[in-house]
């Protein structure tokens, strides 16, 4: 099924109900017309990192379900799968192979041996230095072989994520052997997880390395193409970055929007948010939540390094439940640039707030995603990060059927499945975008599609956290309300 201009849905497969047949009652059920699309995260055999460790993509973990279950949902929805080109689990039988028999194994040069990498087999300190690191040293880990031997490979992530050479022909049959599975499995759209990482080359941070990077995002496109699949790099980078990506026509994600929505809503300040929507890729995702933390790098210079401090002071003392030592090594948070809190608690559990800053999201280009808690407007849940340590866990609350047929009676809830519902229909979207500062604390939103003559208009007062939408269909006006 080709991408729709509707709601997707970000969710784990054993995050609404216990598994991907609980996944589809409730999105047959309480969520009716609320998406058209679900990004379901890592779904297949997995050793760590919530499934961000996947062992074999030919696989579905048995306790999520099967292949079957995932055609059927394909069916209905777009979905979105991910792809770890950057890594693979370190129970993997890639790896396993690997370990029993080394240089023998045919995925020797499946992964990246410093002895082979390096000069002399190890980097130096300006080496270390210079690469763009998610834990304070060199990333390796060591593989301890059958014959007793053992050697670093490169381990930018968890332990058990072991890094993969993408230079290899090796690792290029493994990227087209999976990827076209995963396509004719019902994918339509792929995201390239933690893609930056992917090439690492001596003299260079090893993040989001060009030229090569291109090349890595060329790859998988022609591959994918044939079968109408699209791919979604992920990156938390500059916007500049965002937008050099969209400029190659691929789809990008709005990773700015979310502090920059929560700058709009602390602040009364209507500018930031209205200069992002005016330059921000069109063809892109946007987010408020997603199963990782607020990113923050993804504002630099769309906010001043003041404004940014601000909104995230601002986070810790207007937000509800939230503490910084939740996004720092203690809850094992090494991307100290993310902000582990739900979007409503951010927002204080504020219902009118939380109801405004969705509209936003709605009305920015882009196609919305959303993520299950936000979906159910979700507090932060510190007892699941308390009990696991975890500082993401926060936002990845476990919900059984019977808590959401509590949570979709919510007004809130209630509100914003009307938000959605009204987003996925009006053609008014599949328009012109158009965004103003009205004065310095409220703006106006107008899509407008000449072809059906229709309009949406929204209007806020930031400071008031009012807003108004209407839609104007053939030269009538209505108010809508959520
Ligand atoms: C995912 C994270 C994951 C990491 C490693 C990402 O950017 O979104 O959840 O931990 O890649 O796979």
């Amino acid at each position: 099924m080709k991408i729709k201009n509707q709601a997707m849905l970000i969710t784990y497969a054993d995050s609404l109900g216990h598994d991907l047949k609980d996944l589809k009652r409730v999105l047959d059920g309480p969520l009716k017309d609320v998406v058209g699309g679900v990004h379901i995260l890592p779904f297949f055999p997995s050793s760590g990192d919530r499934g961000f460790a996947p062992m074999d993509y030919t696989k579905v973990e048995p306790s999520f379900g099967d292949w079957e279950d995932i055609e059927t949902l394909s069916q209905d929805f777009y979905l979105m799968f991910d792809f770890m080109i950057n890594h693979i689990s370190a129970q993997s039988p890639y790896f396993k192979d690997f370990l029993a028999k080394k240089d023998d194994s045919a995925y020797a040069d499946l992964f990246l041996r410093y002895k082979n990498f390096w000069p002399n087999g190890e980097p130096t300190q300006a080496d270390i230095d210079l690469i763009y690191k998610r834990k304070p040293r060199a990333p390796y880990r060591i593989a301890t072989f059958a014959d007793g031997s053992t050697e670093k490979v490169w381990c930018t992530f968890d332990e058990e994520q072991i890094d993969l050479d993408v230079t290899t022909a090796t690792t290029r049959q493994f990227i087209k052997d999976n990827l076209i599975h995963l396509a004719q499995k019902g994918a339509s759209i792929i995201r390239l997880d933690a893609f930056a990482y992917a090439n690492k080359k001596i003299g260079t941070n090893c993040f989001f390395v060009e030229p090569d990077i291109w090349e890595m995002l060329e790859y998988p496109k022609e591959l994918l193409d044939p079968y109408g699949v699209e791919i979604l790099p992920e990156i938390h980078e500059h916007y500049t970055i965002q937008q050099k990506i969209a400029d190659q026509d691929y789809y990008v994600y709005d990773f700015a929007l979310p502090m920059l929505v929560l700058h709009a809503l602390y602040s009364g300040h209507a500018n930031r948010l209205v200069h992002w929507m005016e330059i921000c890729p069109r063809k892109q995702f946007t987010t408020l939540d997603t199963h990782d933390g607020i990113g923050v790098v993804d504002v630099k210079d769309l906010l001043t390094d003041e404004e940014t401090e601000m909104t995230r002071e601002a986070l810790y003392s207007q937000g509800a439940n939230v503490k910084k030592i939740y996004s720092t090594e203690a809850y094992n948070n090494l991307d100290i640039y993310q902000i582990n809190c739900t979007y409503y608690s951010a927002l204080g559990n504020d219902d009118q707030a939380y109801l405004l800053a969705r509209v936003l999201q709605c009305f920015a280009p882009g196609i919305p995603q959303i993520y299950y808690v936000g979906l159910l407007a979700g507090e932060n849940d510190i007892a699941l990060l308390e009990r696991t340590k975890e500082g993401r866990n926060i936002n990845r609350h476990y919900y059984d059927l019977d808590e959401i047929s509590c949570e979709v009676e919510r007004p809130v809830v209630k509100a914003l499945f009307n938000l959605l519902k009204f987003r996925n229909t009006s053609s008014a979207f599949d328009g012109e975008f158009a965004v103003r500062a009205i004065d310095d604390n409220q703006l106006e939103i107008l899509w407008s599609n000449k072809d059906t003559e229709t309009e949406a208009r929204l209007q806020v007062d930031l400071k008031a956290k009012a807003f108004t939408v209407t839609e104007t269909v053939k030269g009538a006006t209505q108010t809508i309300n959520f």
